[in-house]
Parts: structure tokens; sequence; C-alpha cells
């Protein structure tokens, strides 16, 4: 079983775009139980694959972030939004967001107030729901992870260059990893993620 771990930005797998998984099976039970895991540890609301290093289409998430409310606890496997995409205008709204692979960045992002989703479970049964508030901005959060899109790229300019200096101390992280042999080339993990997919999607 693969041991995960929450990539940071400006990891290159957070700007994979994920290919649909093809089915449900035990190690991918394995990998969502440790992304609950690692998304409470990390005091978060929602956690996509691909912020585990993971090609694969699907996040977990629990909008209460409470490890003992495992009731509100649900995995979107393939999920699609359906309706309440990407119109501007009316029915939206501005929120703070913050993303555990870019932790201590903060900026706020106008979303849809209320999103239709469909998505597969954990037991193979396909769901189609409506959810608003702060479970419809996770939704479109992760989601937008999948399609390779950080909150940051949703932020207006101005607030952007307000956590400029904060992203590139990220960027000097990753390339000093880099520089120690720590962090793998981009070659690599192109080949790993290629290697993932073909086993699963
Ligand atoms: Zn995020």
């Amino acid at each position: 079983m693969l041991k995960l771990q929450v990539i940071h930005y400006p990891h290159p797998t957070l700007r994979h775009v994920s290919k649909p998984l093809k089915r449900v099976d035990n190690e991918l039970r394995d990998m969502v139980a440790q992304m609950f895991d690692l998304m409470y540890e990390h005091e978060g609301v929602g956690l996509a694959a691909n912020q585990v290093d993971l090609p694969y289409r699907f996040f977990v998430a629990n909008p209460t972030g409470d490890s003992e409310n495992q009731e509100a606890e649900q995995v979107f496997i393939n999920p699609v939004i359906r309706s309440g995409k990407g119109r501007s205008g009316k029915g939206q709204t501005e929120g703070e967001e913050g993303c555990l692979s870019i932790p201590g960045v903060l900026g706020p992002v106008v979303r849809n107030e209320r999103v239709t989703v469909e998505a597969y479970g954990l037991t193979g049964e396909s769901f189609l729901g409506e959810v608003d508030g702060l479970f419809a901005r996770i939704v479109q959060h992760e989601t937008d992870h999948l399609d390779g899109k950080l909150f940051i790229d949703r932020l207006a300019p101005t607030q952007l260059a307000e956590v400029r200096d904060q992203l590139e101390e990220f960027e000097i992280v990753f390339q000093s990893k880099r520089d120690c042999g720590e962090m793998p080339s981009d070659e690599q993990i192109v080949a790993r993620i290629a290697e993932l997919e073909q086993l699963r999607t």
C-alpha cells in the first residue's frame, strides 16, 4: 500500500488533470482512509487525490472538519458538477479559502452558492445531490483540484499580489528540495503519474 503525504505548491502533480477511476477496490478504500486521516491531521475540510500525489479523480470531504462526525464524511469519485457551474453574477458568493497544499495562504474566492454534483461513492453507487454554503464551496474547490486548478488561480490580481511573497517562499522551498535531491525531477514525476494512471484509470 502506498503511504500518502500532502504535497505543497508548486508541486507539478497539483497541476495534473485527473482521469476518471474505473473501479473501486480495497487499495482505493485504503487511499481514502489515509486521506481522511491526513485531512483531519492538517485540520482541513476537503482533500483531493492530486494533493497526495495521486492522478485519480476523487476527493474526500467533511464540512464539519470533525473526525468524530463520520456521518458527515463523504467520498466523491469521478465528480461532475451538473449545474451552477462557472456562471458569473447571480447566485455567487465570495468567501475566504485556504488549501492544505498552500498552508497559511488565504484569500477571497467567488463561488456559486449552490451546485448540483453527481459522483460515485465508495460502494460504487452513484449519487446526485444539491449542496450549498460551505459544502458547495468545498465541492467546487476540490473539483478544481482534480482539473489541476488551485484557488489562487481564482484570486483577483490585487488579492494575488497580496499573497505573492508567501507563494514565493513555497517556490523557494520546493526548489531547495530539488537541489538537494529530496524532490524528484519533473520527468520522474510525470513517469510515476503515468504509471499510476495506467493501473486504475
Ligand atoms: Zn485545496
